[in-house]
């Protein structure tokens, strides 16, 4: 979980890594492109509003090792331009069963898109909980993580470039510069704090999803006429899902 000293700066990841996420992202990108998709990889399937899209899907969540009583519950992923997306999410107060039963929801959502992270808001939940799983190595455990008001306490000033996506900006892929390694402090589902160094595709995973829950997309980062292609573009898409 805690990779320390990965490279810096220019997105140089192992083989292995891009192999698993060419794998993750399937064909149609040329060769030394890499495509680290965040909470995105997004199957139409979300944006169909007549989808039982509230089917119960228990056996990814066996096989990322959490067990629980209750089946979880897919929910359908808010795309960009979207108010719910832009807003500052409120700290979570105490941990309740409504919340860890949401927390399960979002992890299951985020396997089942497939992705590696979800933030509350991309499900119209203005709370500060974030999930993840940056694992995608072929046979490899699963690392679900949950992190209730994650916060970053400490920022290297290394930086890391990768080519990020999202769940809520489906087929969208910009180069994103972060700091390579960040310090996360955050509750777990038992209310515990925890602290944690990222590195890799974990950092720059856990600071996309933070920035959901302050109202910042990846875009934001971006200049303002490629924004606001993107944003067309998710318009279009949007106004087509609607129609059809
Ligand atoms: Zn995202």
């Amino acid at each position: 979980m805690r990779e320390i000293n990965r490279g810096t700066a220019g997105g140089n990841i192992s083989d292995l890594l891009q192999k698993a996420l060419r794998a993750l992202i399937g064909t149609g990108h040329g060769a030394g492109q890499q495509h680290h998709s965040y909470d995105y990889l997004f199957h139409g399937h979300h944006s169909n509003p007549t989808r039982p899209g509230f089917k119960p899907s228990v056996p990814v969540a066996r096989a990322a090792g959490l067990a629980y009583m209750t089946p979880m519950t897919l929910r359908p992923i808010l795309i960009h331009p979207d108010p719910r997306l832009k807003k500052v999410c409120d700290a979570v107060p105490d941990l309740s069963d409504e919340l860890r039963t949401l927390a399960n929801d979002m992890l299951e959502t985020m396997y089942d898109a497939p992705g590696i992270g979800l933030a509350a808001p991309q499900i119209g939940m203005t709370r500060r909980l974030i999930v993840m799983d940056c694992v995608k190595e072929e046979g490899e455990a699963p690392q679900p993580m949950i992190m209730f008001n994650p916060e970053i306490i400490l920022k290297s000033d290394d930086l890391n470039v990768y080519e990020e996506g999202c769940l809520s900006i489906p087929d969208q892929y910009a180069e994103v510069t972060r700091p390579a390694e960040v310090r996360v402090r955050w509750l777990d589902m038992n209310g515990n704090e925890q602290e944690r160094d990222f590195d890799g595709l974990w950092a720059t995973c856990v600071q996309h999803e933070i920035d959901h829950l302050n109202g910042v997309l990846f875009i934001d980062y971006l200049k303002p006429l490629k924004r606001q292609m993107i944003t067309r573009k998710m318009q279009k898409l949007k106004r087509e899902r609607a129609r059809a």
